[in-house]
């Protein structure tokens, strides 16, 4: 990090977070969850942190929040390092669907029926199914532990209210995977598979946590304190590469023009984006617009971006 950035960070970034607040009366939280209508619909927090571990606070970044599709991201790692690149694209595809993220629409089309990519629902439910664990509770276990490497915190759980909320209403997410299941992309047991998925989709965290999930990518899968590889620079290149053509619904194209990092949102309102070699963000804002992305933490990065000249492109 440069220090002139880094002090600039520290002197503007409250003003700019209150800025963006403004923002979140155009949005509101998610309701197809219940659980996750109830929060907050004008908090706004956010965490950048730097390789050396320092870190910039704004708003209400202690807000605790359900990491949502953002775990999917961290799954399709799992995946990969437990199947390598050919067992994964085995199941899942490498393109954006330009549809809702429980879309039904196009499952039919990847040859032969497979779903497009593994960050739309039908695609991270088949990605549930490749971690291995000999049980659902198995896999869980699993997925929390590589979590809390991940984002350095060994407390680290899923939400029981929200995993149960969503359990008990999610009847499209069960017709997808069904679907799945017919056509033999899934093989194992619907329900068994479905639960692993609502439990890391229920994962409870806070912006440090999803920043420094973020800066773990940043450094190319390497972890900040030590520089141990915690995952294979491949795959974080293909994580990566999926956040900037799906991770933010069907706005990824329009983040990408006045964003420019590879990012990943989730419906509880979070966003997880990266300066690739210097900084992981985790933004939080539960107002979702209507692409199901956080509206303020949208404008938000979009801010700090154009201010220190983020975009990659
Ligand atoms: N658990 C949510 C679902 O399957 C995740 C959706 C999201 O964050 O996009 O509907």
């Amino acid at each position: 990090k440069t220090e002139t950035e880094w002090a600039e960070l520290c002197g503007l970034l409250p003003s700019w977070l209150e800025a963006s607040r403004q923002q979140a009366a155009y949005g509101k939280p998610a309701s197809y969850i219940p659980e996750l209508a109830h929060a907050p619909a004008d908090a706004l927090g956010v965490t950048i942190m730097a390789p050396d571990g320092q870190k910039i606070s704004a708003g209400e970044c202690g807000h605790a929040f359900t990491l949502q599709s953002i775990s999917k991201v961290f799954t399709l790692l799992l995946a990969l390092m437990d199947q390598g690149e050919e067992g994964v694209f085995r199941k899942v595809g490498m393109e954006p669907t330009g549809d809702d993220f429980n879309s039904m629409l196009k499952l039919e089309l990847v040859e032969p029926g497979i779903p497009f990519n593994p960050l739309i629902n039908a695609g991270a439910i088949v990605i549930s199914s490749l971690i291995r664990g000999k049980t659902p509770e198995e896999k869980t276990e699993r997925i929390l532990t590589f979590f809390r490497t991940i984002a350095g915190d060994a407390s680290l759980t899923y939400n029981q209210a929200v995993y149960a909320s969503e359990s008990a209403t999610a009847h499209r997410n069960r017709s997808l995977a069904y679907f799945l299941k017919d056509n033999r992309v899934l093989e194992e047991d619907v329900e068994e598979v479905l639960d692993v998925y609502f439990k890391h989709c229920s994962i409870e965290v806070n912006c440090h946590h999803i920043a420094r999930m973020a800066l773990v990518l940043a450094l190319n899968g390497k972890e900040p304190d030590t520089g141990r590889e915690l995952i294979p620079r491949r795959y974080v290149q293909i994580a990566k590469s999926f956040m900037i053509t799906c991770g933010m619904y069907n706005a990824s194209g329009e983040f990408a023009i006045r964003v420019g990092l590879p990012a990943k949102s989730g419906v509880a309102g979070g966003i997880l984006a990266l300066v690739p070699g210097k900084y992981g963000i985790g933004v939080v804002g539960p107002a979702l617009n209507d692409k199901g992305n956080s509206v303020a933490g949208v404008h938000l990065l979009q801010t700090m971006s154009e201010a220190c000249d983020w975009s990659i492109f």
